[in-house]
C-alpha cells in the first residue's frame, strides 16, 4: 500500500526476539519495508548494504550490546535510530543519547506508541533544514550574527547581557514595524512580561542603545515611539 503520508523507504529492526520482530513488522509494514537482523552483526551489515530511512534497535542482542551498536553506526549515518529497551535497565538515556539514538521506547510497547515514534523521526530526519541566518549589517561597522549569538562593531564583539540581546533580536528580526511595550515585554519575559515591568524595559533598553547607538542623545537605530514602544531602524 502506497504510504499516504508519504513516508515509505526501508525501516531495519535490529532485534534478537522473533516475536517481537513479528510485532514491529505488522504495525509498520503498511508504510514501510520492513527488514529484519536478529544480531547485531547481521544488524550492521543489512544497514551498510540496505541505508534504511530508519532504524529500530533493541540494546539486548546476543552478539553485541545495542548501545554498541548505535555508535557504529553513527561514525557513518545520520539515520534515526529508535531504541527498545526493559524499563530501568540495561543503559541510561543519557549515554544513549550520547551514543547517537534519537528516541527510545520502552518493551513491553504498544504498536500505537511505536508507529508514532516512528513517524515523528522520520518526520523530522525529513524536514528540510532551515538554512542559518546570515550576519546581518546594522550600519555603522555593526554586525549581528543570528546564529552565531554575537554583536561585533568593526569586527570586535560587543558584550550584551542575556536580555539586551533578547531586546535586540526582537527589535531587529521585526526592523521597520513599531513593536508596543506588551509585546517587547512578552517577547523578551515570556509570560512573565507584564507591563509593570515597564520600567525594567527602559532601563534594559537605555543600556542597549549605551552599546550599540553612536550617539545615545540621537539614536539611529532603536528609534522610541512615544507612549507605543520602540522601532528598529535599519540603516540604507
Ligand atoms: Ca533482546
Amino acid at each position: 500500500m502506497p504510504p499516504e503520508n508519504g513516508f515509505g523507504g526501508t525501516m531495519l529492526i535490529i532485534e534478537d526476539e522473533a516475536q517481537i520482530r513479528h510485532v514491529v513488522r505488522q504495525a509498520l509494514e503498511p508504510e514501510l519495508r520492513v527488514l529484519e537482523a536478529a544480531t547485531a552483526r547481521a544488524g550492521l551489515a543489512l544497514a551498510a548494504v540496505e541505508r534504511p530511512a530508519i532504524i529500530i534497535l533493541d540494546l539486548g542482542l546476543p552478539d553485541l550490546p545495542g548501545i554498541a551498536v548505535c555508535r557504529e553506526i553513527r561514525k557513518w549515518s545520520a539515520v534515526p535510530i529508535v531504541v527498545l529497551s526493559v524499563h530501568h535497565s540495561e543503559c541510561d538515556k543519557v549515554q544513549l543519547l550520547e551514543a547517537g539514538a534519537d528516541d527510545f521506547v520502552s518493551k513491553p510497547f504498544s504498536t500505537l506508541e511505536l508507529t508514532a515514534r516512528v513517524r515523528a523521526c522520520l518526520r523530522r530526519a525529513r524536514a528540510p533544514r532551515k538554512p542559518e541566518p546570515q550576519p546581518i549589517e546594522l550600519g555603522g561597522g555593526l554586525v549581528m550574527d543570528l546564529a552565531a549569538r554575537t554583536l561585533k562593531r568593526n569586527g570586535r564583539a560587543l558584550h550584551l547581557t542575556p536580555i539586551e540581546w533578547d531586546l535586540l533580536r526582537t527589535l531587529v528580526t521585526h526592523a521597520g514595524r513599531t513593536l508596543t511595550h506588551p509585546q517587547l515585554l512578552a517577547a523578551v519575559w515570556g509570560d512573565a512580561g507584564e507591563v509593570r515591568f515597564l520600567q525594567h524595559l527602559r532601563v534594559h533598553l537605555a543600556n542597549l542603545r549605551r552599546k550599540v547607538e553612536r550617539d545615545v542623545l540621537r539614536p539611529r537605530l532603536i528609534i522610541t515611539e512615544p507612549g507605543v514602544g520602540y522601532r528598529f531602524e535599519m540603516p540604507c
